[in-house]
């Protein structure tokens, strides 16, 4: 096992990591930027190193500060923890290169998944559902992509092959739009992502979104985790997500998770991952899978009680996984809140100084956050603060259990969205559980016309 690990992150994730390690007996190193400098997590460390100042392309981005933080502190191996470099293949080949451990896969998987076009079509290969489209990427004469659009059938989504965060997708409802729509998005995902390819999928108009928890260690085990359903989401930004998914067929979701584990096993994959598919009518279509430690784990933790983060750094230290498929179990569900700093309507974000910070807690309530009475949340990254877990016996007390939690919620000083979240425990479509990956928007709506 690693005596010392480096944590390439920072807010609550580096101290999810952080403890993790601790329980593992292993020293820790933050990195932090200038404006995390004071951070109780970066102090609950043993060793920190500053990198840079407060923008993450100068500090979080910046890969030789990186590694010479963890050459100066002899880290053995680094955890990219999620956003920032956590999907970044160079720094993956990086870090492998200047002798240090990445605890995640490997460098040439990271950028086979990276590449939409090439991780679909490796999919399909291992067996595992995608939503109908166009072979490849899109060709270049415009009545190639009339013909494919026409035989997919309207609507359609226009994709880029190097798209991500919700970014470069675009719908088209009627074949006189297609040609433009396609041009336009080749423009956009050459300026945002540097490469113009684009690729073509039936548009599903009211999935959920479903995915899956994969664990694979380096002698080719695998397994899965069971499922999640993130389908509460704005901008493609999921806020509540909940394991298992409610009310998806027992058949249909095991031999989804068998395939999960088969594909990990057919492309070599190692460490911790989720397939993410959208879900309609009976139907599971992959879109993508995430090479990383996932922000919505802990629900997946509550029901299995297997430690995700732990088994990510055994895993990465060589170790074979401790269980086999049949000694996984599912028992109770659990639902995560993610809190942000931000207008509970409006979505502004809402940095500054928290002058109050009161956590709930009792019966099946996780909190994980790097947040305290008097700390400052510097304006540069992402607006997360806290994640609250509620777990129950069945959905409906995970529920309830959510909603006293946020009750007991204070949060002074900054503005989140505890208010949000609090009318969603309350919310009939919620409650029933289901609902589309649209449903928030179109609540969104409706609060703001009536
Ligand atoms: P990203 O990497 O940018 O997150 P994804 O391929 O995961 O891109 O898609 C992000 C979101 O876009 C999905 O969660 C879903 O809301 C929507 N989306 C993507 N593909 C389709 C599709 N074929 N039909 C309907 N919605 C889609």
């Amino acid at each position: 096992m690693f005596q010392k690990i480096l944590i390439a992150n920072r807010g609550e994730i580096a101290l999810r990591v952080q403890r993790a390690c601790r329980e593992l007996g292993i020293k820790t190193v933050a990195v932090h930027s200038e404006a995390d400098a004071e951070a109780k997590y970066v102090k609950l460390a043993d060793e920190s190193v500053c990198i840079g100042p407060p923008p993450p392309d100068q500090s979080y981005l910046n890969i030789p500060a990186i590694i010479s933080a963890a050459e100066v502190t002899d880290a053995e191996a680094i955890h990219p923890g999620y956003g920032f470099l956590s999907e970044n293949p160079d720094f993956a080949e990086r870090v492998d290169k200047s002798g240090f451990v990445f605890i995640g896969p490997n460098a040439e998987t990271i950028r086979l998944m990276g590449d939409k076009v090439n991780a679909k079509a490796a999919m399909k290969k291992a067996g595992i559902p995608c939503v109908p489209g166009s072979e490849g990427a899109l060709p270049e004469a415009p009545e190639e992509v009339i013909r494919i659009a026409h035989d997919v059938g309207y609507p359609v989504i226009i994709k880029a092959a190097g798209g991500g965060g919700g970014r470069g997708m675009r719908v088209v409802h009627t074949e006189a739009a297609l040609i433009s729509a396609v041009s336009l998005t080749r423009t956009e995902a050459q300026a945002a992502f540097g490469n113009p390819m684009v690729y073509l999928e039936k548009f599903l108009e009211h999935p959920r979104h479903i995915e899956v928890q994969v664990l694979a260690d380096k002698h080719r085990n695998a397994v899965y985790l069971g499922d999640r359903d993130c389908s509460m989401q704005r901008r493609h930004q999921k806020i509540i997500e909940e394991a298992p998914a409610p009310d998806l067929p027992m058949r249909g979701r095991v031999r989804l998770g068998e395939r999960c584990a088969e594909a990990c096993r057919k492309i070599g994959y190692h460490n911790a991952g989720t397939f993410e598919f959208l879900y309609e009518d009976g139907e599971f279509y992959f879109i993508e899978m995430n090479t990383r430690l996932q922000v919505e784990h802990p629900v997946t933790e509550l029901i299995t009680g297997i430690d995700i983060v732990q088994m990510q750094i055994r895993i990465a230290a060589g170790e074979r996984m401790p269980f086999k498929q049949r000694d996984i179990t599912f028992k109770g569900h659990a639902i995560e809140c993610r809190i942000n700093a931000e207008d509970p309507y409006k979505f502004t974000p809402s940095p500054g100084r928290v002058t109050s910070w009161h956590m709930p807690g009792g019966p099946g309530i996780r909190v994980d956050t790097h947040v305290y009475n008097n700390y400052y949340i510097p304006p540069n990254y992402d607006s997360l603060i806290c994640k609250l877990v509620a777990y129950g016996d069945t959905r409906a007390q995970a529920i309830k259990r959510m909603a006293i939690a946020l009750s007991e919620t204070v949060v002074d000083g900054i503005k989140t969205n505890v208010p949000l979240h609090a009318d969603l425990m309350h919310d009939a479509a919620f409650l029933r559980g289901s609902t589309s990956i649209h449903y928030l928007e179109q609540k969104l709506a409706q609060l703001k016309t009536g």
